[in-house]
């Protein structure tokens, strides 16, 4: 293989390598992207899960809240009819007494049933025994109502009931006179631990949290509880100016004002009534299965990638080596033959002239005899000797002789123009032409070319009688010889025998063999 065959191939080889290395950078990238993707979808999953279920708990809460305040108020409806036909400055209103203990009784959010006067003070309670006589003209729920006409329920912020010493909730409603004037209030107060004791079943994790606010960002109560949160405003959080404002339900991310925690909020207003359920997810927590999860997964992943990426670089590596011994093999193998065709060469080649030896003549005029044979081809030999050649030896020296028959061969070679042609050293300083489709008069153009080419030389040779270096040539064709007797010996034959006469004629020229009629029965004339 040539040498630049041999890289070409090499080239080719290494970008299989390079390939190979790409296609298993390719194969780690797409797993870890894969790997990527996939947890970026679980996020996305857990994400939409938590806010579907604190979602799903607020809308739970809410109704719960709603039902709560629905069925307290009907019970306020009833009571404020009831006082209305009794009136409220009636010895007879102390008759509702029973009837208060008892719807006070049966529901379980209420933690106690009020009237009070236009006064303040309190006419009648749920609770048994009777209270002590109070005033609460100081409270805010009796203020609103004693200034306010409207006789609808109002739900208060939270307090700590001076009845009965617990955290309530107030709902309340205004009770009037027949012509319309402020005639007292009239209150039910909601036991916050009723709402706290379903707040506490519902699994939020341990950093979420639920709370019931007022619509005016007022925390009623907030579990895990603590009374330190409870009436504290939240108006200027996101839920109040971003959430509420637009939509009675819905779903932020926040930052928790109470303990700074980053927390997934879903809220839900309650229906017909001031205030809003708040359910919030700790996001560490929200987020932990996942983050479990993808940690698990990622670690797979990340093995298998460096089982991946060790093997398939040891691999590239094996066929690199393997690439680089066939590269060497591959190489080592041109070399080869590059020596051998030197070696051929060589064994074809005259050490002194260049020119074919007389083997390879030999070889060649065998195959050229052949060849024109079978096809009946045209074949042309051409002999040559220089003439007085001893002679220069003997006055010039042995190496200038040597250096003559090159400057000889370099005519030779010139004349070389068909691709079959073959200029050889015959032996001596005896050199021959083989023309293949040569005829014989093409032959003595060559002939008397070469002969002239030589002469023009002018190599000095003080021996000849021209003074410069000549030859004599002898040329003969095949079809000069008849065809029965056609043979490589006969036409050497006859070539030399033109060139003996070319000699005999007086050197310095071309002598074309006599046709033959006969057999050769030596040489020709
Ligand atoms: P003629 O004109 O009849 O050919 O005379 P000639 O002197 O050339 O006679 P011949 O052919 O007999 O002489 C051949 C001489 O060529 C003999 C030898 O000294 C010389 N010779 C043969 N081979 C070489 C060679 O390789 N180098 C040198 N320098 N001389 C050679
Ligand atoms: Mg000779
Ligand atoms: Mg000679």
């Amino acid at each position: 293989m040539h040498p630049l065959l041999a890289k070409a191939g090499s080239h080719a080889r290494h970008s299989v390598a390079r390939r190979a290395r790409l296609f298993v950078v390719l194969i780690c990238a797409a797993i870890a992207g894969g790997h990527l993707w996939q947890s970026m979808t679980a996020r996305g999953v857990q994400l939409e899960n938590n806010r579907s279920y604190s979602g799903n708990v607020a809308k739970a809460l809410a109704r719960h809240a709603y039902d709560v305040l629905q069925a307290t108020d009907g019970l306020l409806l009833d009571m404020s009819d009831r006082i209305d036909s009794v009136g409220i400055a009636h010895a007879r209103l102390v008759d509702l007494m029973p009837m208060l203990r008892r719807l006070s009784s049966e529901m379980p959010q209420l933690d106690g049933l009020y009237v009070f006067d236009e006064h303040g003070k309190r006419l009648l309670t749920s609770s048994a025994p009777p209270l002590a006589p109070a005033n609460n003209s100081d409270r805010d729920y009796f203020i609103w109502h004693r200034d306010h006409d409207d006789v609808g329920p109002h739900v208060g912020k939270a307090l700590l009931s001076r009845s009965t010493g617990r955290w309530i909730i107030p709902m309340s409603r205004r009770l009037n006179h027949p012509d319309g004037s402020f005639a007292g209030v009239l209150l039910a107060t909601l036991d916050i631990n009723h709402f706290n004791q379903l707040y506490r079943t519902v699994e939020i994790g341990k950093g979420g949290s639920i709370a019931l606010l007022l619509r005016d960002g007022t925390l009623l109560t907030r579990m895990p509880f603590d009374p330190g949160y409870i009436n504290r405003d939240f108006s200027q959080g996101r839920l109040f100016l971003e959430g509420l404002p637009h939509s009675p339900f819905g779903y932020l991310e926040v930052v928790s004002p109470l303990d700074a925690r980053q927390r997934f909020l879903s809220y839900q207003a309650v229906d017909k009534y001031p205030l809003v359920l708040v359910v919030t997810l700790a996001r560490e927590e929200a987020l932990a299965d996942w983050k479990q999860q993808t940690f698990v997964y990622g670690a797979a992943v990340l093995l298998l990638l460096a089982i991946i990426g060790v093997f398939g670089w040891r691999l590239v590596g094996q066929i690199e080596l393997r690439l680089r011994a066939e590269d060497r093999a591959l190489q080592a193998m041109g070399e080869l033959q590059m020596a051998n065709h030197r070696l051929e060469m060589l064994a074809h080649q005259d050490g002194l002239t260049g020119l074919a030896n007389r083997r390879h003549l030999d070889t060649m005029l065998e195959t050229e005899f052949k060849r024109a044979e079978r096809s009946g081809a045209a074949l042309a030999l051409i002999m040559i000797d220089v003439d007085f050649f001893k002679q220069y030896n003997d006055l010039y020296g042995h190496q200038a002789g040597d250096e003559c028959l090159r400057r000889v061969a370099g005519v030779l070679k010139e004349r070389q123009r068909r691709p079959g042609d073959l200029a050889a050293r015959y032996g001596g300083e005896e050199m021959a032409m083989l023309l293949p489709g040569t005829d014989a008069e093409g032959a003595c153009a060559v002939a008397e070319k070469l002969r002239a080419g030589i002469q023009a030389l002018e190599l000095p040779h003080r021996g000849n009688p021209v003074g410069v270096v000549t030859v004599s040539v002898g040329v003969c064709a095949l079809e000069l010889l008849p065809s029965a007797a056609r043979s490589v010996q006969a036409l050497l034959g006859a070539a030399d025998a033109a060139l003996y006469e070319a000699k005999h004629e007086g050197r310095n020229q071309v002598r074309l063999a006599a046709p033959m009629k006969t057999a050769p029965s030596g040489a020709v004339s």
